[in-house]
């Protein structure tokens, strides 16, 4: 997607929050199948050899939770991660019905907060759903960014270390793929410390839905065999 130089050059309109995670690094060696251990869970290493969760894979996440949420209240979101069936076309060429049905919830949800931008963007056929409105789509640039979140800290080499993935299928060694691996008791909790990066003023039930998705975050990639509450993600200030 082209970056405009405008857009670039807004860094005034711009916000910044904080975001930190914490990570629960289980209890001891030998809990196996608690599942709430850091074993196999996807934190990587950056060129600067930190440990760190990517910031994509987050938002990635954090996107994921907004959908369910919204849904949830009845409002109408796209079908991602699809570009076909996604904002503004909604697979408009293959399902005519559909796409009318859904554009007219994304036109009934539009929230009154918009103020005289509503009317405007009502008006237009591109219309985009409350998610795509945040996370942007192929269409659309986010308003969103979310850094990598970073773990500051020097590692505690006696009690975790790192191994690289190994690719059982070629026998080879993963590229950046870096998993921890417990080899001793320690119980304590990981912050990883990252900025959301916002463009444009956000509404109230904007910050109320990502706020409620933050904390909707319990795993990252391998999520579903993960452990609740071995991860929580906070993003400070935004309510
Ligand atoms: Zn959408």
């Amino acid at each position: 997607m082209a970056i405009k130089l405008s857009e670039l050059l807004k860094e005034d309109l711009r916000t910044q929050y904080a975001i930190r995670a914490k990570i629960e690094t289980g209890l001891s060696v030998g809990a196996a199948g608690v599942g709430s251990t850091l074993a196999d869970k996807p934190v990587v290493k950056d060129g600067r050899d930190r440990f760190i969760i990517p910031g994509s894979h987050l938002k990635g996440r954090l996107r994921h939770e907004c959908e369910k949420l919204a849904r949830a209240l009845g409002k109408t979101v796209c079908e991602s991660p699809r570009a076909e069936l996604m904002c503004p076309q909604h697979n408009s060429r293959k399902d005519e019905e559909r796409a009318i049905d859904i554009r007219k919830g994304i036109r009934a949800d539009f929230p009154d907060e918009y103020g005289q931008i509503r009317d405007e963007v009502l008006k237009t056929a591109h219309l985009f759903c409350a998610v795509c409105r945040l996370f942007g789509n192929p269409e659309k640039q986010s308003v969103l960014l979310i850094s990598d979140l970073v773990w500051e800290k020097a590692v505690p080499v006696e009690t975790i270390r790192n191994r690289v993935a190994i690719n059982r299928r070629r026998s080879t060694a993963e590229d950046k793929k870096l998993f921890f691996i417990e080899t001793a008791p320690v119980g304590g909790e990981l912050d990883f410390t990252g900025t959301l990066t916002v463009s444009r003023a956000l509404t109230t039930e904007e910050k109320k839905m990502l706020v409620a998705a933050f904390a909707q975050i319990h795993a990252l990639g391998g999520g579903k065999t993960g452990g609740a509450g071995w991860l929580r993600v906070i993003c400070e200030g935004l309510i």
